[in-house]
């Protein structure tokens, strides 16, 4: 298959092989009413130095979560290349489209970049972004980090994580850089939608891999910045391109179960936080209701615990609509 299919049509317009620092950009064809011959420009930096192993670092998979772009856009322009050993290439937002809108997903064709794996080399602009980083970024790289956050609709507690894997050597592998990542939790998840994901390609291709999900709600913030800034670097030094030790800060250990993590809203409403995120919680409590603001004098509907642990994720906007996810649980392990 993938011999027979075309070249990507996507073209970077600085090395990949060359020792320096380059910053340069992925150039995506797109022709448009505003630009005949025009392109999208995804931005990427190659810092090179020497012989090492490759990390590649990707944010903006989703265009309005902003601490993964943030923490590689202060790497990149801090970094002094005599610290670095092998190569990290960094695409801060591989979604650009998508980024430089403030959405989730790409303006230009609705490309939910991380529900379009493998791609296409004649797909979509999105198709096509997700077809270079799968046979021409990823084959280059010894281990990948996508960051991730909330969003503007989600708000997560600052976690690095990896995903439980059929193959025990390599969730290992990538559980070392979860780890020293030292996010305040640390966790390993069982997806609930792997179809077309960047992550599900990645570990299939047999490369270790590790995402975070550091807070949301559309900004970013100090604290959430520094997680995330020292995270880069302790996971650049665990793979031994970044010169120093990794940074330890205490983390907890948290398990994301498939059944029963999740909590779907079962109307629309005005929801009322009962409990706050990051709060311990027990099984059986409520810990959000949801108000009917239409049809006065009915009772809220009552979301209960489903289990012992912490609420590790919660909606944010205060408005919640049918099948909106309201609450990711997890247990403290
Ligand atoms: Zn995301």
């Amino acid at each position: 298959m993938a011999e027979t299919m075309m070249a990507s049509p996507v073209s970077p317009t600085i090395p990949f092989d060359q020792d320096g620092a380059h910053h340069g950009h992925l150039k995506v064809p797109h022709s448009h009413d505003g630009s005949a011959y025009g392109a999208v420009m995804v931005p990427v930096a190659v810092i090179k130095n020497g012989e090492g192993p490759t990390v590649l670092l990707t944010g903006g998979n989703h265009g309005d979560e902003y601490q993964g772009p943030l923490a590689m856009l202060r790497f990149i322009s801090s970094v002094n290349i005599a610290d670095v050993t092998g190569r990290i290439i960094v695409v801060p937002t591989m979604n650009q489209p998508a980024f430089a809108a403030g959405t989730r997903t790409s303006p230009i064709d609705k490309g939910n970049l991380n529900r379009s794996f493998p791609g296409r080399p004649n797909g979509t602009i999105t198709e096509k972004i997700a077809d270079y980083m799968a046979r021409y970024m990823l084959p280059m790289a010894d281990l990948v980090m996508d960051m991730h956050d909330g969003g503007k609709t989600l708000e997560f507690v600052p976690m690095a994580c990896t995903h439980v894997l059929d193959d025990k050597d390599a969730e290992a592998n990538g559980w070392q850089y979860a780890v020293a990542f030292k996010a305040p939790f640390t966790c390993k998840l069982v997806e609930i939608d792997t179809i077309g994901m960047w992550d599900t390609h990645v570990e299939e291709s047999g490369t270790p891999f590790l995402t975070t999900e550091l807070g949301g709600t559309g900004t970013t913030r100090p604290d959430w910045a520094e997680i995330a800034f020292r995270g880069v670097k302790n996971v650049l030094r665990q793979a031994g391109v970044l010169a120093g030790e990794v940074e330890d800060a205490p983390t907890q250990f948290l398990d994301i179960p498939l059944e029963g993590a999740y909590i779907t809203s079962e109307s629309d409403g005005l929801i009322e936080w009962v409990v706050a995120l990051g709060d311990p919680i027990t099984k059986g409590q409520v810990i959000a209701r949801v108000h009917d603001p239409v049809h006065l004098g009915t009772q809220p509907r009552d979301y209960h615990a489903t289990m012992d642990g912490i609420l590790a994720m919660r909606h944010f906007p205060g408005i919640v609509r049918l099948g909106d996810a309201i609450a990711m649980q997890g247990a403290i392990s």
